[in-house]
């Protein structure tokens, strides 16, 4: 045991508790149970959801999602999206097409969530369905929760914390008195899961299609397994409920609003799920009270526009988990804990943004805005103007995290604190993998970045002491000629090569910071800060961890 407190200790032998199986707190719960920290998973429901709200799983999710080894780029599960067409009173006015990088794989949300479940009981973690949070109180050092089970009956438990992972109407932000402030837009939306059949056009089941007009908008969104999503603003005057009670109704309404507002001479049939809802952009007032944190749904929810929502809220998971898992060990100071919100909160902010500038952007009613807008997507549409911006940031891979690390070296580098480390590829063992996969997920990583000089004793001195104090945090790596090695590798020394650079990175796979090789200490001082030392003493009280 470290430098923690006796209670302290004593409260993180109990579990974790994740409320919610949605993909948010399966998420959740697959990665503590990875980092071997004993968590509970409740579900209010009968058991997974069996509807698909979300289609679209863009590559950081892929990439978090690998990492418990749930792939969904397996073909059973879904396909990859071709790219966006958008039309505007039906002439075409944008299209992108996606690159490897940024490409979204089209499966729907019961899929990831079967291989979610998958993954958690692999790892021996189960979920208690029709399990419901109805009490939370915490002290210092635990959190207890009053549980209703299925038998009506109510059983109080004792955790370390608690991730509340209970979607937008969240039992837990409600019992904790945090607000979910925001707006609601003023038109409700209907989505129909079909099959659709054309006469005169068709479409390719790889792309998603938008169409903007006088009537408002109407997306056609290639599903797996041969059907479309039609996803439309509702007509004034027509009702939620009744929309979704009668599936026959639905599917006239449907076929009206497909006529009206899309490319004409398709028929749709055989639908499967008719819903009619409205769209918020809500933000929960805090993400975290002490020992409870707020993540996915229950923490911000914003218009489907950009298809965001499970990908942010799974982000929001894999920032919690690695810090709790760390935290629960005993080994980084709680204050690790800290940086979720601040982190998140930048992130989905970016995210609600962009989701509710385009909203607005599919809703306008003003003719000149509406004229502004196609010329503007035009201009983006012709000089590919989205592939450094936009595609990249709905890809998930331009979270940047707040940091202080200004690295000296004045050199461009690939490794830019706060951001992604690259994901090129590396030689493993004759294998190459991106970087990025090639890390431990559940560990720091000090890569060195070597470029054939002798290690100097800087660079030494700090190998030596993460190999004595930080070795169940920190995986020493050197990447020499495209090849990733384990340990200070000294192999093909020679003169004259350039100084190392010392990247550190997170087990999230962010860069923390970067270094020339003879400001190694800089590194060494960041670990002090952050770690516990596996010789017992305590990290530097009362200094920002991460930043
Ligand atoms: C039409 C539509 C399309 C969408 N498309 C996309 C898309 O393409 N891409 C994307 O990323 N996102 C999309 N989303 C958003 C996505 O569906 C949600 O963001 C995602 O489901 C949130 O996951 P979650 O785990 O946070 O919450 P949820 O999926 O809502 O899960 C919460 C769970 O908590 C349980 N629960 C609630 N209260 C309690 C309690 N008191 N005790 C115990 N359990 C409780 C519930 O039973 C539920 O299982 C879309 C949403 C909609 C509506």
């Amino acid at each position: 045991m470290t430098g923690q407190s006796e209670s302290a200790a004593a409260a993180s032998e109990l579990p974790v508790l994740v409320v919610g199986a949605g993909p948010v707190g399966l998420t959740a719960a697959a990665e503590l149970l990875r980092a071997n920290i004993p968590v509970r998973c409740v579900d209010a429901a009968e058991g997974p959801y069996q509807h698909s709200r979300s289609l679209a799983a863009w590559p950081r999710l892929l990439e978090i999602l690998r990492g418990l080894g749930v792939d969904l780029r397996d073909p059973a599960l879904g396909h990859p999206c071709g790219g966006l067409r958008y039309f505007s009173a039906n002439r075409p006015v944008l299209s992108l097409d996606f690159r490897a990088h940024t490409r979204p794989m089209i499966v729907g949300q019961p899929a990831i969530e079967r291989a979610l479940l998958a993954a958690l009981t692999n790892r021996g973690g189960s979920v208690r369905w029709r399990t419901r949070l109805v009490g939370l109180e915490q002290s210092e050092h635990r959190v207890r929760a009053r549980l209703s089970g299925p038998d009506g009956g109510t059983e109080c438990a004792e955790f370390a914390y608690v991730v509340g992972a209970d979607g937008a109407g969240s039992t837990v932000r409600k019992l904790l008195g945090i607000p979910f402030d925001g707006v609601t837009y003023p038109i409700d939306f209907l989505l129909a899961d079909v099959r659709l059949h054309g006469e005169n056009r068709v479409l390719d089941a790889d792309k998603a299609y938008y169409f903007v007009s006088d009537h408002g908008i109407l997306a056609l969104i290639g599903m797996p397994h041969g059907r479309f999503r039609v996803f439309t603003s509702a007509p004034p005057g027509l009702g939620r409920a009744e929309f979704g009670a009668d599936p026959d109704g639905a599917l006239a309404v449907v076929q009206r609003l497909l006529d009206e507002r899309g490319p004409g001479g398709l028929t749709a049939t055989e639908p499967v799920w008719c819903s009619a809802f409205a769209v918020h952009a809500r933000h929960a007032g805090r993400m975290r009270a002490g020992r409870v944190f707020l993540a996915g749904d229950a923490a911000h929810v914003h218009s489907p526009a950009g298809g965001q929502g499970l990908n942010t809220g799974v982000g929001d998971a894999h920032n919690l988990a690695w810090k709790l898992a760390m935290v629960w060990r005993g080994g980084a100071a709680p204050a690790l804990l800290d940086t979720y919100e601040p982190e998140r909160r930048a992130a989905v902010a970016a995210v609600v943004r962009d989701a509710d500038l385009q909203t607005k952007a599919w809703l306008l009613r003003n003719r000149g805005l509406r004229v502004a807008r196609d010329l503007a997507a035009r201009a983006v549409s012709a000089i590919r103007l989205a592939d450094i911006g936009y595609l990249p940031r709905l890809a998930g891979l331009r979270v940047r995290y707040p940091t202080d690390a200004r690295p000296r070296d004045a050199r461009r580098s690939p490794y830019r604190p706060g951001a992604l480390a690259p994901a090129w590829p590396v030689l493993v063992d004759g294998t190459a993998v991106p970087l990025r996969e090639a890390l431990d997920p559940g560990r720091f990583t000090l890569l060195i970045d070597r470029r054939g000089r002798v290690p100097g004793p800087a660079l030494r001195e700090l190998a030596d002491r993460v190999a004595a104090e930080w070795s169940s945090a920190v995986d020493v790596r050197t990447l020499y000629d495209g090849e990733l090695r384990s340990g200070l590798s000294e192999q093909d020394d020679r003169r004259g090569g350039r100084l190392a650079t010392l990247v550190l990175i997170r087990p999230d796979h962010y860069v923390l910071d970067r270094v020339a090789e003879r400001h190694a200490h800089v590194l060494r001082k960041r670990l002090e800060t952050l770690l516990y030392r596996e010789n017992g003493r305590p990290v530097e009280p009362g200094r920002p961890v991460l930043r």
